[in-house]
């Protein structure tokens, strides 16, 4: 079993080196991941600069540290270090939740749908932070969760194209939950501060809004003690609303003939 280990926090991240130590007992991982935090990276590549793979060692052995993203670094795993063999990607153990819309912003989740991509089982985990400055977050059940769903998915593979997204609650959980996403509005979004000689600059953070949580979203669940796992696809279509347009009169747009749109 080989088993490709990223991350979105850089490869120094205690989470990664706790998601290494629990997936070692299914298998060889090559941890593989940011040399400094990319977290919201969301699913960038780089195209145009060179990128770079320096081997460093970690407590539990050897990591490479990339010059690049997240999916980078799931690119330059599979390529290059682990050359194409590869049954497993594993996202994480990302310090933070990612939640509802918020996965599209996460390179973590990111990291785990170019795992799908690829066609390998992939999953993104992450740790739900007790506040924002966490001093020390407990990853032991995010680990051990995350050793749990590996063997799951290996022995009973998901869909093609698809991924699981699993977030951990710290401390005493009292279960687990397949959730879907809820959504996840911010207030105070942008925050406007003047620098010394007068000038605005601008922060990004916001504060998730409480009082939307859907019954049995990935937020409500969490917000209930349970860990939430949620299957993503990388297929964004809403194939709903794709065939309410093909069959709208609103919609229409005639049909051009070859003749008159040809160069
Ligand atoms: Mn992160």
């Amino acid at each position: 079993m080989r088993i490709l280990l990223v991350n979105d926090d850089g490869i120094y991240a205690p989470g990664i080196l706790e998601a290494r130590s629990s997936l070692s007992r299914l298998g060889e991982v090559f941890v593989v991941a940011p040399e400094r935090p990319r977290s919201a990276a969301g699913h960038a590549i780089t195209l145009h600069k060179p990128l770079r793979i320096a081997q460093v060692s970690l407590p539990g052995g050897t990591g490479y540290a990339v010059s690049g993203t997240p999916t980078d670094c799931v690119a330059l795993g599979y390529d290059v270090i682990m050359l194409s063999q590869c049954d497993l990607v594993v996202s994480g153990i990302n310090a933070g939740a990612n939640l509802g819309w918020d996965v599209t912003y996460s390179g973590t989740v990111s990291a785990a749908m170019e795992g799908a991509v690829l066609g390998i089982p992939s999953l993104a985990v992450s740790l739900v932070l007790k506040e924002e400055r966490d001093a020390a977050p407990d990853y032991t059940l995010a680990a051990e969760i995350t050793l749990w769903i590996a063997q799951k998915i290996l022995e009973n593979p998901l869909p093609a194209h698809t991924l699981l997204n699993v977030n951990v609650p710290q401390g005493v959980v009292r279960g687990l939950r397949y959730t879907f996403q809820g959504s996840r509005e911010y207030e105070e979004r942008v925050v406007e501060r003047h620098d010394p000689s007068g000038r605005p600059y601008y922060w990004q953070a916001g504060v998730p809004r409480v009082n939307n949580t859907e019954a049995g979203s990935d937020v409500h669940v969490l917000e209930e003690g349970y860990v939430s796992v949620t299957p993503l696809q990388l297929d964004m279509t809403n194939h709903v609303l794709a065939e309410k347009m093909r069959g709208a009169a609103f919609w229409h747009y005639p049909d051009q003939s070859a003749s008159g749109h040809s160069a």
